[in-house]
């Protein structure tokens, strides 16, 4: 296997401004020194509670927003050196599927504009190639090309995602970036997007990065999982290896909250407790100490830094 993304050191500063001139008085670190690597496809999770940082790494990574710092390589192009028309020639290698498919879809358009879209901008195709192509794009997500006439609001949540998931296949990327694409969806339903987004993985070779809350969803779909916590990755191991053998009190807590049939884990059981601390002052020294059992005084002050215990599982914990 070899990397399709490579992320060094990312970081996305959002500058708080107070008074009469706006003057900067701190900054909010949404994400704080990112650094990990995706395998030419495999499904990447990054998971951690809301405002952790975790859609805005996505979003810093496709350029959506720009990185404050960092580097970013993908197929070994330097992604954040590119200019305005090359980062637009660049995007259809990178796609994105957003929460809220009613949302990110245009209410006005019909599904054969929705998807006809990205190919408009992107490539200069006939009318008749473009309806076969719309065509083909809605049966590959399961859906009927008869329906292409259709507003968005005439389909079910489920079906939404699914022309969400077409249009981002549209441009045939390698590379997408999930933001939670089925937490808006009935439990129900959730079985068949994932299934479907495995479907496509497979068929076209596809490397996802697949942003989740949801434990059990991230157990299914991905390879690797990277925890974070206040912009920063605690822990990040091989997906059994995580769910096996979490390291990092975090991560432990996350998944005491989730009904998980491992006695060994129940043994460890730790409740989190309190709330997310305010990202415009976070904590000193390991951001976690406010809410971890096993803070030591070490960790008040001094930040731990993401180590290696063995072969691809690294930990961001004193305890190690
Ligand atoms: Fe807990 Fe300290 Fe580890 Fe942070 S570094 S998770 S406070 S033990
Ligand atoms: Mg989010």
């Amino acid at each position: 296997m070899s990397a399709i993304l490579e992320v060094t050191n990312l970081k996305k500063h959002y500058p708080i401004r107070k008074g009469l001139f706006s003057k900067q008085v701190g900054a909010v670190k949404a994400v704080d020194g990112i650094t990990l690597s995706v395998e030419q496809g495999e499904t990447l999770a990054v998971v951690g509670e809301s405002g952790c940082g975790k859609s805005t790494t996505g979003r810093a990574i496709l350029r959506l927003i720009e990185p404050t710092e960092g580097e970013i390589r993908f197929n070994g192009t330097d992604v954040r050196s590119l200019n305005p028309e090359q980062l637009r020639r660049f995007r259809t290698d990178m796609q994105m599927v957003f929460q809220d498919p009613y949302a990110s879809l245009d209410p006005r358009w019909t599904v054969q504009r929705i998807l006809e879209e990205p190919m408009r901008t992107h490539e200069s195709a006939a009318n008749s190639e473009l309806k076969n192509r719309v065509a083909q794009l809605m049966e590959v997500v399961g859906l009927s090309p008869y329906q292409a006439g259709r507003f968005p609001h005439e389909f079910s949540g489920g079906q939404r995602q699914r022309i969400g998931i077409a249009r981002a296949l549209a441009l045939n990327p390698k590379f997408i970036v999930c933001d939670e694409p089925v937490s808006a969806l009935d439990v129900s339903i959730q079985a068949q997007v994932l299934n479907l987004m495995q479907d496509l993985q497979q068929q076209y070779g596809l490397t996802y990065m697949f942003i989740s809350h949801d434990l059990s969803v991230v157990k299914f779909i991905s390879d690797r999982v990277a925890v974070m916590y206040l912009g920063r990755i605690v822990e990040l191991a091989p997906t059994k290896e995580l769910f096996a053998n979490p390291q990092h009190p975090y991560t432990k807590a996350l998944m005491s909250a989730v009904p998980v049939p491992n006695p060994e884990l129940k043994k460890t059981r730790i409740v989190l407790t309190g709330d997310v601390p305010n990202p415009e002052t976070p904590p000193s020294g390991c951001a976690f100490h406010p809410r971890c059992p096993f803070a030591m005084d070490r960790c008040r002050s001094e930040e731990p830094v993401l180590r290696e215990l063995e072969s691809g599982h690294q930990v961001s914990c004193h305890l190690y």
